[in-house]
């Protein structure tokens, strides 16, 4: 793990990183770097988009209106794009932005959010940008490289229909037998995953069969007390992530 610049300021950027260029910064950056940080002209902050690696960038302009930062060598080369999809039923707004943050930390590559029969609410009313912020903001305090793709909201029941037959579903089921944790999992080493986690409410009878009668599915237990939708996140990843993972 690159540390060396652990003190830098890291920012994600939607632009080509190449060297030299001179990048302009967004509105509520600039204001970020000079009210925030209270970074000057001259400061050396630290760049990533997902796709070019990391790079060392110095800040040529700072003002109320602008910012300009000009590319000076890359310092971490591009990581691969993790491969971990999950599944997960909407909940409450903020313990939305906490998911999105926690699920971008712990390696998801693409997090599609599910309407389920009990899911509360936010129907649809999922705020897509609101997500995007938080995996962008966990990405940046944590040094990673690379940013989750985060789909728009849809049913289960349309998610399953046209879902890659080469693609194992991890189905955190809160009424499965407790002894179906790690061992169920051992079988789908080097597998591509989705994690499917369900809303405060649970997966009902006809989700639970309609998943249970698919071949590409594996009923998993999080353990014998039942875990709110977005602490399941977290223990389903980190479960996986240290049983079959990358840890
Ligand atoms: N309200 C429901 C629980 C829902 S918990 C009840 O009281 O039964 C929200 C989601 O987190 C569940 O749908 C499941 O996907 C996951 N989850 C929580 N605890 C779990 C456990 N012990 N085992 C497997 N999945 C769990």
């Amino acid at each position: 793990m690159a540390r060396a610049n652990a003190t830098m300021q890291r920012l994600y950027i939607d632009a080509d990183l190449t060297a030299d260029a001179a990048l302009p910064l967004d509105l509520k950056q600039t204001h970020y770097l000079r009210n925030v940080l209270r970074l000057e002209a001259g400061a050396s902050l630290l760049l990533f988009n997902g796709r070019d690696g990391e790079w060392c960038a110095a800040l040529e302009r700072l003002n109320k209106k602008q910012a300009i930062v000009r590319l000076l060598e890359q310092t971490r080369p591009q990581d691969p794009q993790n491969d971990i999809w999950l599944l997960v039923a909407p909940v409450k707004k903020d313990r939305l932005d906490y998911l999105a943050q926690k699920a971008t930390e712990m390696g998801v590559g693409r997090l599609q959010p599910v309407i389920t029969q009990r899911t509360q609410g936010s129907k649809g009313g999922i705020k897509h940008d609101k997500l995007v912020a938080n995996s962008i903001e966990a990405a940046e305090q944590c040094n990673i490289m690379c940013l989750p793709e985060i789909t728009e909201t849809q049913k289960l029941q349309t998610v399953l229909a046209d879902f890659p037959a080469d693609r194992q579903i991890v189905f955190c089921d809160e009424e499965a037998d407790v002894s179906t944790g790690g061992t169920a999992l051992a079988a789908l080493r080097g597998a591509k995953l989705a994690l499917l986690i369900g809303p405060e409410g649970g997966f009902d009878d006809s989700e639970r069969a309609l998943l249970l009668a698919r071949d590409n599915v594996t009923r998993v237990s999080l353990g014998p007390r039942i875990l709110r939708t977005d602490t399941a996140v977290v223990a389903a990843l980190a479960l996986v992530q240290s049983q079959i993972g990358d840890w």
